[in-house]
């Protein structure tokens, strides 16, 4: 890939900051982000080439950036061929929008036991496409990479520094383990250096 496009995840998190300054309600948020996430995926001219590096072992998630205050934090997911999360939360909300190869979501929710049931059938994400969790839309969910042949990439945006979230997986009967993901590099994007826009 040529030089990355750095200022489309600049714009991007310039644009989503200035969105929460306006402190709106989560409805609007997810519409809104979901508009802007669209635009920053539209293109995939961007993402520096060690975040879209599968892992033999287990999915990938690769901090973009964080707010200064963790109001929101991004991050790529990179599913190797076949690859998928265990079933999961997020306690905030989040916006998942396929960058390239794609992938299958598919929602749980608890019957009246407390088991968890597939909920809806799963959404097949492609390219350009965007899908929003939160404790209120509908926050457990299962995600596996489409492909069983090859790499996927999705960029996620969480209402925090998700890395850091306290949260949980969860087995089919229902129980959960304490989960707190942290993220699999240790250096992020330079989307700062203005010197060669
Ligand atoms: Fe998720």
């Amino acid at each position: 890939m040529s030089e990355p496009q750095h200022h489309r995840l600049r714009d991007f998190v310039g644009s989503l900051a200035e969105l929460l300054e306006t402190k709106p309600a989560e409805r609007d948020l997810l519409q809104q982000g979901s508009l802007l996430l669209k635009q920053l995926i539209r293109h995939d001219d961007w993402l520096p080439e060690p975040f879209t590096q599968p892992s033999p072992q287990r999915y990938q998630q690769y901090l973009l950036h964080a707010d200064a205050l963790q109001r929101f934090s991004v991050v790529s997911f990179v599913w190797g061929a076949g690859q998928s999360t265990p079933i999961h939360d997020h306690r905030v909300w989040g916006l998942i929008g396929m960058l390239r190869g794609a992938e299958i979501s598919q929602n749980y929710e608890r019957d009246t036991q407390g088991r968890l049931y597939a909920a809806g059938e799963p959404v097949t994400l492609n390219p350009g496409d965007v899908e929003a969790v939160s404790p209120d839309v509908g926050d457990i969910h299962r995600v596996s990479n489409a492909f069983a042949d090859r790499t996927s990439v999705s960029i996620h945006v969480y209402g925090g520094n998700i890395g850091a979230v306290k949260r949980a997986v969860f087995a089919e009967d229902g129980s959960e383990k304490p989960f707190i993901s942290g993220y699999n590099n240790a250096y992020l994007p330079n989307i700062w250096d203005l010197s060669h826009g």
